[in-house]
């Protein structure tokens, strides 16, 4: 424990933003981290309670008392080599996880909880800034090999682990470039893809080949998931080409909203609009790039997905923004003692809503309207929920102007026929179906086959993803090996 009395001495203080009027004219990260001493401040914050829930309430693990202490004796080495122990990638966590660990941090039943995340972000800006992030080459080789479908967070982590196991690992993915919907989906002003470049240069130098813009098995014809492949391989391929296969594909499938005038120009996924953006943000040509200045546009979707179309299309200019959320608006602040370590429901304001949004609540759409084939607005009905199902309240018709729609209302499953072209069960929601406990997780009912991340677990988040990658490649180790050093 850094300093006894720190958590009565100093208050949490936050990551800054840079003013919204300068933000947004541009893509590029806005967070103001905090600098060497700021970080030690609020890393003398940490108690090293007894119990640290909150390296339970992270995903992978985290040992965080060990990092705040270390950061607050100012040996940032060290720092680094406790958070690198359990999570590949921490330069995406510690800018884009929602934190889970300090909801969970005990300072949090009565005050503020520790700035766990941006610490966590300092760490490993520090360390990149220091050239303390090397390649880490196996020093035997296995002469084993490993396809990963997918280069997601888990795709990238289970690589990279499996590589370091002495592997030879080569890493397939659809699109033009690695990074899954961190690359693709993720906006560039929430995580820059240099971060990205950075690890897959690292990776490669461990001995990981990607080979991007290859489709492994095939996508239904009128598939609108984001695809920019050149080449295809069939699943019968694959395993007869590697020793093991592990499909991390995401959940990929968007969820629709099929009222009356669905078919309407105008109406789009959020995962057509921002990939759209995260090209040109790359200095791709974009033909017809959809945007939305000079426009309504209406988001439907309070989450994430949601937030990120109301942030790219303020920065594109649009005259007005507006999102709906179909359940209730959620309290400003949380019941602690009934929900304390747990992820609470309470009302969350992104940094792209304060950027300007309006947002609307138990609001549901009926029907889109048109002219001339294009969207011109929308009815909605306030809903309510009575005996846990969302009923229409009578007479609480009202008209929106939209001149673009952007659907984020989440990720149903993966694609199925990637799913059966392994001819993989799935779960009740359509998930790969894949158990995560003891030996032989992560393995589903085909033989040498493995499952991990969204596609398995549904939609979820980065950290989960990363968790699962790491765990998995521990199962695709001990399949091959009879054992494995990974960590579990
Ligand atoms: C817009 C948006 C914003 C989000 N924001 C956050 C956030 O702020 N914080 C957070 O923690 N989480 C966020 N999430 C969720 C998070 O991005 C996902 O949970 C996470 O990326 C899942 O990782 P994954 O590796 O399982 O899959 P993905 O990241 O979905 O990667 C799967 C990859 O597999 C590829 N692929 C699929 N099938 C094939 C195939 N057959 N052949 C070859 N390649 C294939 C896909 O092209 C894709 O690149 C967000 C999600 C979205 C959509
Ligand atoms: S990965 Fe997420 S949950 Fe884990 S310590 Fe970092 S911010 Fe917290």
């Amino acid at each position: 424990m850094g300093k006894v009395t720190g958590f009565m001495e100093y208050e949490r203080l936050e990551e800054g933003y840079k003013p919204v009027p300068e933000r947004l004219k541009h893509y590029k990260e806005f967070v103001v981290a905090l600098d060497d001493q700021q970080s030690k401040v609020q890393a003398a914050r940490c108690m090293d309670c007894g119990t640290p829930f909150c390296n339970s309430g992270c995903p992978v693990n985290n040992i965080i008392p060990d990092f705040n202490d270390l950061v607050y004796q100012g040996d940032w080495k060290n720092a680094i080599t406790v958070l690198h122990s359990t999570n590949n990638f921490p330069e995406f966590t510690g800018r884009i996880c929602p934190a889970p660990c300090e909801a969970a941090c005990t300072l949090n039943v009565n005050d503020d909880p520790v700035g766990i995340k941006s610490i966590e972000h300092a760490i490993i800006d520090r360390a990149w800034a220091e050239g303390w992030v090397q390649p880490q080459p196996p020093r035997h080789k296995t002469g084993k090999k490993v396809a990963v479908v997918g280069s997601g967070p888990a795709g990238m982590a289970a690589a990279q682990q499996l590589a370091r196991a002495g592997h030879d690992v080569t890493l397939f993915e659809k699109n033009d470039r690695v990074g899954g919907l961190l690359r693709y989906g993720i906006p560039d002003f929430k995580m820059e893809k240099t971060h990205i470049d950075r690890r897959v240069a690292q990776m490669e130098a461990e001995g990981v080949v990607f080979r991007t813009g290859v489709m492994v098995g095939s996508l239904p014809k009128d598939s609108k998931v984001t695809n920019w492949a050149k080449e295809t391989i069939t699943p019968e391929q694959l395993k007869k080409d590697f020793d093991a296969v592990l499909l991390t594909g995401g959940s990929e499938q968007s969820r629709d909203l099929p009222v009356p005038g669905r078919d309407l120009d105008g109406i789009h996924f959020a995962m057509e609009f921002l990939p759209q953006q995260n090209k040109v943000n790359a200095g791709d040509k974009v033909k017809s790039q959809l945007r939305a200045e000079g426009k309504h546009v209406i988001v439907i979707g309070g989450g994430d997905t949601g937030s990120d179309c109301v942030g790219t299309s303020n920065r594109h200019g649009a005259v007005s923004v507006t999102q709906f959320e179909v359940m209730p608006q959620p309290p400003e602040e949380e019941n602690k003692p009934l929900v304390w370590p747990y992820w609470p429901l309470k009302l969350r304001t992104s940094s792209s809503h304060e950027e300007g949004c309006t947002r609307e609540f138990a609001i549901s759409t009926k029907e889109f309207k048109g002219d001339k084939g294009k969207v011109t607005g929308l009815t909605t009905v306030q809903v309510d929920m009575k005996d846990g199902k969302l009923v229409e309240i009578p007479g609480t018709e009202k008209e929106y102007k939209a001149d673009l729609v952007l659907l984020a209302m989440g990720f149903v499953n993966p694609v199925a026929s990637i799913l059966d072209g392994f001819g993989v069960d799935k779960d009740g929601r359509g998930n790969a179906k894949a158990s995560t406990e003891f030996t032989g997780g992560y393995a589903t009912n085909v033989p040498k086959v493995f499952a991990a991340g969204d596609m398995r677990r549904g939609q979820s988040l980065v950290v989960w993803a990363i968790r699962e990658g790491r765990q998995a490649a521990r199962s695709v180790d001990e399949f091959l090996m009879g054992f494995s050093d990974l960590p579990r």
